[in-house]
């Protein structure tokens, strides 16, 4: 998905830039990179990060920045920050996304004879197109309205100029922005300014949250204050996913606290369940909230029979190459046999997308002598890829475990997808029953949606369910 942070201050920003935007390190793997705006200068620094940590690829070049505004990114898409000249004046940016029309952008660019970099993988960067809508216009603000006019799926974006930072968020605010400050010396005078993916990355340098950014908002924002340059539009699709998996345990969005939410994620399944075991246990990181939840709910003692080597795997993402996911899945979990043999448990996950990391888990569980192995999943079947967000670039719908099992059971055609999706029909139990065939499972439940969905504790109609019933709106 990847990850973008703004800045400015009073003083220099970058030490708080540099640390902010690696609080932001979970959501992405590919890319990272920092910019500040010096008084006559933007200096940027890009790397790759597939072989390393944003903050050991970055933290040789921060002798050499220096400034009050700065932006940084970490992602999963092209290089950024990029720093551009155009009539607007110089700028920077950064972009967090998936831009499904980028080839009819591109091409229509391309009659205006407009000129791109040519990426490594040959296409067209999301970053690139972004600051061609922008530049085109007679403002940044008309930029702004244009982006989310042009752009199908979604995009949000912080700008940074010499003077102060756009903050833009996606029309429907698919993806979150949030405003942070830096107390000062008196309440009415903050010594700095922060826009972040996440509210997480804010405590630890020194920020505390003002508040979201609403559905296709933008605000600027100096060292002295911030204004809103372009209103909130009322309707919103966030991605519910950013709850379920993607976010930091003490992030929040829309007021909505990810781990608190995994613990409702976890009630709700064990409300739904009497299956008799000795112990609950999660797949870490995310499966870990919603077993304490589950466990809390029935009673039951919470155990970690797969415990992360976190001294050389401490990353939750994985690198871009499926082989070498696959291999960071296996090596990063060691089981603990003490706890394992001769147990039943009741396992946690957030979601089954592929199915290959379950499969290899449950084949460690029972080789280390589970008696019985019930998995519990926090989301629905997964059945819909997602249009609007660089979820995961594995993941085509033939690949999706749900869509699998439906073609499975239905032959090629894959009739009656709107059937299965509903946990109340008996297609839907027959699609579950198969993937559970699949891993050998004593037993597998999904998360019913309406209970997802009240776990969040959002209206229905301001999350973005697409994943598990195919809705959508908008773009
Ligand atoms: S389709 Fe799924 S991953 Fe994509 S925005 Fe919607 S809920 Fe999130």
């Amino acid at each position: 998905m990847g990850g973008i942070f703004g800045i400015t201050r009073k003083h220099d920003c970058v030490h708080d830039l540099f640390y902010g935007t690696d609080y932001l390190s979970h959501l992405g793997t590919k890319r990272g990179g920092l910019a500040v705006a010096g008084s006559d200068t933007f200096t940027s620094r890009v790397h790759l990060l597939e072989s390393s940590y944003f903050r050991t690829k970055l933290e040789p070049d921060l002798k050499d920045l220096k400034g009050n505004i700065g932006l940084g990114a970490i992602s999963d898409t092209d290089s950024q920050p990029l720093t551009f000249y155009s009539h607007l004046g110089s700028f920077s940016l950064v972009t967090v996304g998936r831009i499904t029309n980028i080839d009819e952008l591109a091409a229509e660019a391309g009659k205006y004879r407009y000129t791109f970099n040519r990426s490594s993988a040959g296409k067209v960067r999301p970053t690139e197109i972004i600051a061609m809508l922008l530049s085109r216009e007679n403002s940044f603000e008309d930029g702004i309205r244009a982006v989310h006019a042009r752009v199908k799926g979604s995009c949000s974006f912080i700008i940074m100029t010499e003077k102060g930072l756009y903050g833009c968020r996606d029309l429907l605010g698919r993806t979150p922005l949030t405003l942070g400050c830096k107390p000062g010396a008196s309440s009415s005078d903050p010594e700095g300014w922060v826009l972040s993916s996440e509210s997480s990355a804010f405590y630890n340098v020194g920020f505390e949250t003002v508040r979201d950014l609403g559905p296709g908002e933008a605000i600027f924002v100096t060292p002295d204050g911030w204004e809103t340059r372009i209103a909130p539009g009322n309707k919103m699709q966030i991605c519910s996913f950013l709850w379920v998996y993607y976010g930091y345990p003490s992030a929040c969005y829309e007021g909505v606290n990810v781990e608190d939410s995994r613990y409702r994620c976890g009630a709700a399944l064990a409300a739904e369940d009497n299956v008799e075991v000795d112990f609950v246990g999660g797949i870490p990181d995310s499966g870990i909230g919603h077993a304490v939840g589950y466990a809390n709910y029935r009673r039951l003692p919470y155990g970690r029979p797969l415990v992360k080597y976190t001294p050389t795997w401490p990353r939750s993402f994985m690198p871009q190459n499926q082989e070498s996911r696959d291999l960071v899945a296996k090596m990063k979990l060691i089981p603990n046999r003490a706890l394992i043999q001769d147990k039943r448990i009741a396992f946690l996950d957030d979601s089954i997308v592929r199915g290959t990391q379950l499969k290899d888990n449950v084949k460690v569980l029972y080789q280390q002598g589970a008696k019985e192995v019930h998995i519990r999943i926090a989301c629905p079947t997964l059945v819909y890829p997602c249009p609007f967000l660089n979820f995961s670039p594995a993941r085509s719908a033939l690949e999706l475990m749900g869509l699998k099992a439906i073609f499975a059971l239905e032959g090629k055609e894959g009739k009656d997808i709107e059937r299965y999706v509903n946990s109340a029909d008996p297609k839907n139990a027959e699609m579950v029953e198969w993937i559970r065939g699949q891993f050998q499972l004593s037993s597998l439940k999904f998360q019913r949606l309406d209970n997802l969905v009240k776990a969040i504790g959002l209206p229905k109609q301001q999350l973005c369910t697409h994943c598990w019933d195919g809705s959508s709106f908008g773009n």
